[in-house]
């Protein structure tokens, strides 16, 4: 915050952004659209408003942030950017692929961007607000998701003013985002070896297979102190979530997929995509229920259905 304790909400009309700009260019934090969730942005070359984004969220500090910038070419300023890099880029950027590689020693960024490790998680983002947003400044946007650090993800201003009412300074209100799951992470190893940390709307097994050698490496096998997104428990919607339910009990928010219709459906046709879109949605609907209890319907495990699988596995994992 910047010394107040009202969260304005805007259009992210061309008033709207330009407003925003302002805000980020004196330090503030504003939680803007993307094509994948809503993110809580700040100048990721200024200290002071990378630190915000801590406070606001209760975000651990040893969890390093994406930094989101215009095109590869603003990339390369931060980065070492190899061929590999502009490769797995190149059919995807602007969009949902986050690509983690090493941080020039010298880019200019708050220390906190990157949690003290020797690499940058950077992403071209693909929505028309956010991308606007990056032509008006000249200094690339630190933005993790706009929650309350471990909670559902936000998919509208709604659900950004559910958590972070009075604690930002403004929410750019673009309507619900699209792919509703986070990014895709991928991390480009020195010898250029690929590592998926965090399935997402980017199908890399798909487009990018014949780099990952055997095959994606197994879920959970990455270091927590490298993408804490990856935690057992986060997403948490608060109260006990049963997966691949078919059927609910009485006192179960059902969530429903396909043939399963539910309290509330992430696609009646079965669409992966739609579910990904809806996800957060319905779990903000089923923490918000009078029902003690969530029952999710059995997801299949391809395409974005991966990730809509991973989020709901550490949704349902208790908390420590
Ligand atoms: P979110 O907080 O939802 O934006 O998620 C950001 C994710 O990016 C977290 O899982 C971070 O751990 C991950 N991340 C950011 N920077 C890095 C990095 N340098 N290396 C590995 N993962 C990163
Ligand atoms: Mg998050």
């Amino acid at each position: 915050m910047s010394g107040k304790n009202v969260t304005e909400v805007v259009r992210a009309d061309a008033a709207g952004i330009a407003r925003a700009a302002r805000i980020l260019e004196s330090g503030g934090i504003v939680a803007v659209p993307t094509e994948t969730v809503y993110g809580l942005a700040a100048r990721a070359d200024d200290d002071a408003a990378v630190a915000k984004i801590y406070a606001a969220k209760g975000r651990p500090d040893f969890n390093p942030l994406i930094v989101h910038v215009r095109d590869e070419a603003h990339a390369r300023q931060y980065a070492d950017w190899d061929e590999a890099a502009a490769t797995a880029v190149q059919t995807i950027w602007p969009g949902p692929l986050t690509v983690v590689v090493p941080a020039k020693p010298d880019s200019g960024l708050a220390k906190a961007v990157t949690a003290g490790l020797q690499t940058l998680a950077l992403r071209c983002p693909a929505h028309p607000v956010m991308r606007a947003l990056l032509d008006l400044i000249d200094f690339p946007l630190a933005a993790p998701s706009a929650n309350r650090s471990g909670f559902i993800s936000p998919t509208t201003a709604q659900h950004v003013l559910t958590s972070l009412d009075g604690r930002i300074d403004l929410v750019l209100d673009g309507g619900p985002t699209k792919a509703g799951v986070e990014s895709t992470i991928l991390a480009i190893r020195a010898g250029g070896v690929w590592e998926e940390l965090r399935p997402g709307p980017v199908d890399l097994d798909a487009l990018h297979g014949e780099h990952f050698g055997k095959g994606l490496p197994a879920m959970g096998d990455v270091k927590a102190i490298e993408a804490p997104g990856q935690l057992a428990s986060h997403y948490a919607p608060g109260k006990p979530l049963r997966l691949a339910a078919a059927t609910s009990e009485a006192d179960e928010f059902h969530i429903g997929f396909g043939g399963v219709a539910g309290n509330c459906t992430l696609s009646a046709t079965g669409n992966l995509a739609e579910a990904a879109a809806r996800l957060y949605d319905c779990l903000h609907q089923a923490a918000a229920s009078d029902l003690p209890r969530i029952a999710a319907a059995p997801i299949p495990q391809t395409g974005v259905g991966r990730a809509i699988n991973d989020r709901l596995r550490r949704a349902a994992a208790p908390a420590d």
